[in-house]
């Protein structure tokens, strides 16, 4: 059994709430910061602010007995060897990461040390970031053998954060020294050593005593240019699909099938080449622009990141340009929208390309009725409920006296959908897939119209609508 590390992690949000009840599962000693009162509160008294799988039954299981939620950073950060910083680094005005969350929090971390810390960035940071740390640490008088800055990018997906947290494809550690890498060798150890697998009471996942996390140890740098790297990849994956997926669409070819050929692939493997309305979130959108600006300010060209971005954007045009092309005119129809977070298994509407589609038709004169099975109340303080916008309790209900029903986000359920009742509440049998749920022949056989992204539309023979009149 490794010895259980006091951990302080700075930001209670999608990725330090998760790391917080993970260290605490792993078996540290863990002190959760945010300055955030109500979040505190609620989270103190057993609540859980966020949807996430585990979630509820880690905080039940550590809260008060290894875990534990408080608004004083410097109380936290005294009692603790290792401060994780995880707060938000959202995307600035020139695209560059805004980093003022990151540099309020290291100040403060300045005033309260007074013994040896490792202070580890878990944000998503652009590259140099430890240096600026170090330097900020070192203006507040911090002298340099009191701490050590690390670089340990967080990899967690929302919706499977914690099997992710615990079961990692990889944990890297950008450290300049043997002791700040050591500490957080220690930290990592149920994982790496495979001690936490062998528990009973271990939640399941890819990895196994046998299997255990692989931890990469790398220069700080080299960490943070390995998350935003990793992160630009995945979303030129998803680009690159939905270009093909246009494409294929305008030869009557199949996307789905051209995914499962590339896929099959072992050099490039079948993840993250599902054609849809394109990749949102709180952290693709902004990570491939904070990335580009790394490269611009290093005097790089690097456009194929903008090329990215460009096509990612163009995608919710693509979807809006479908529903019209099926509807003929937008104005005083009723849609139904079906889904607003930006994927599925998550309540984060940040950046969510059904949030941006769902706007897009109000604006042409379209009213929306919307259900999603976690996000709606943090959609409705976005987009207040009016009576053009108004939220229901289920898909059926949404779908009720609906022109077309529009599937915007990949939650199984509405991928299970009853289609007889679907075709018994809308007004017309039309489906518009931003997210290849179904595939067309069933929709046929349900009476629907059915428009998906890089297939050949499929129309429904009953509404006699030629298909030149329709593209
Ligand atoms: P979030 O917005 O959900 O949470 C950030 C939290 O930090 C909030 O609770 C906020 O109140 C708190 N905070 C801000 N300033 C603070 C301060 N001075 N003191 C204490 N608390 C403070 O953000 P998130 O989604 O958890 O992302 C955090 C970082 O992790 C970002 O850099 C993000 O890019 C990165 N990341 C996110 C994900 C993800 O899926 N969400 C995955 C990997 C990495």
């Amino acid at each position: 059994m490794s010895k259980p590390v006091a951990i302080c992690v700075i930001g209670s949000g999608y990725v330090g709430l998760v790391a917080s009840v993970c260290f605490a599962e792993m078996g540290h000693q863990v002190t959760c910061v945010d300055n955030d009162e109500a979040k505190v509160k609620t989270l103190r008294e057993g609540g859980v602010p966020i949807y996430e799988e585990h979630l509820p039954e880690l905080l039940g299981k550590h809260l008060g007995r290894g875990g534990d939620f408080t608004t004083d950073l410097s109380g936290a950060v005294e009692k603790c060897q290792a401060i994780f910083i995880a707060v938000g680094t959202p995307q600035g005005d020139t695209g560059a990461a805004d980093l003022s969350y990151v540099e309020a929090v290291v100040s403060e971390i300045a005033r309260a040390i007074t013994s040896y810390k490792v202070i580890v960035e878990k944000s998503t940071v652009p590259v140099y970031t430890n240096e600026w740390v170090r330097r900020v640490l070192h203006r507040r008088g911090v002298e340099p053998d009191q701490f050590d800055v690390v670089s340990n990018p967080e990899f967690l997906r929302e919706g499977t954060a914690v099997i992710d947290f615990l079961h990692p494809d990889r944990i890297v550690v950008g450290a300049g020294t043997e002791r700040a890498a050591d500490l957080l060798r220690s930290i990592y150890a149920p994982l790496t050593g495979g001690t936490y697998y062998e528990r009973p009471d271990a939640l399941p996942g890819a990895c196994s005593a046998a299997n255990p996390a692989k931890l990469l140890v790398t220069s700080a740098q080299s960490a943070e240019i390995i998350k935003h790297a990793s992160n630009a990849f995945l979303a030129l994956k998803i680009s690159f699909i939905n270009a093909v997926a246009n494409l294929a669409e305008s030869v009557d070819a199949d996307i789905e099938d051209i995914a499962a050929g590339i896929g099959l692939d072992s050099r490039i493997g079948p993840k993250f080449l599902r054609a849809g309305l394109g990749y949102g979130g709180s952290c693709f959108p902004k990570d491939v622009a904070a990335f580009h600006w790394v490269a611009q300010q290093q005097g790089l060209d690097f456009q194929l990141l903008e090329e990215v971005r460009r096509i990612n954007d163009a995608q919710k045009d693509v979807f809006f340009n479908k529903v019209r092309a099926a509807l003929w005119t937008l104005r005083g129809k009723k849609l139904a929208a079906l889904g607003l977070a930006f994927k599925c298994d998550t309540d984060d509407i940040r950046e969510s390309p059904a949030l941006d589609v769902i706007r897009k038709l109000l604006e042409a004169g379209a009213s929306v009725t919307a259900y999603d099975p976690a996000a709606i109340e943090r959609a409705k303080a976005v987009l207040p409920p009016t009576d053009k916008m108004v939220y229901a309790e289920s898909l059926y209900e949404a779908a009720k006296d609906a022109d077309a029903v529009l599937i915007l986000t990949d939650w199984k359920e509405f991928g299970q959908i009853d289609l007889a009742e679907l075709n018994r509440r809308v007004r017309f049998p039309i489906v518009i897939d931003g997210r290849n749920l179904y595939r067309p022949q069933v929709m046929a056989d349900h009476g629907f119209t059915y428009v998906s992204i890089g297939r050949p539309a499929n129309y429904n023979a009953q509404q006699g609508k030629p298909r030149q009149m329709l593209l």
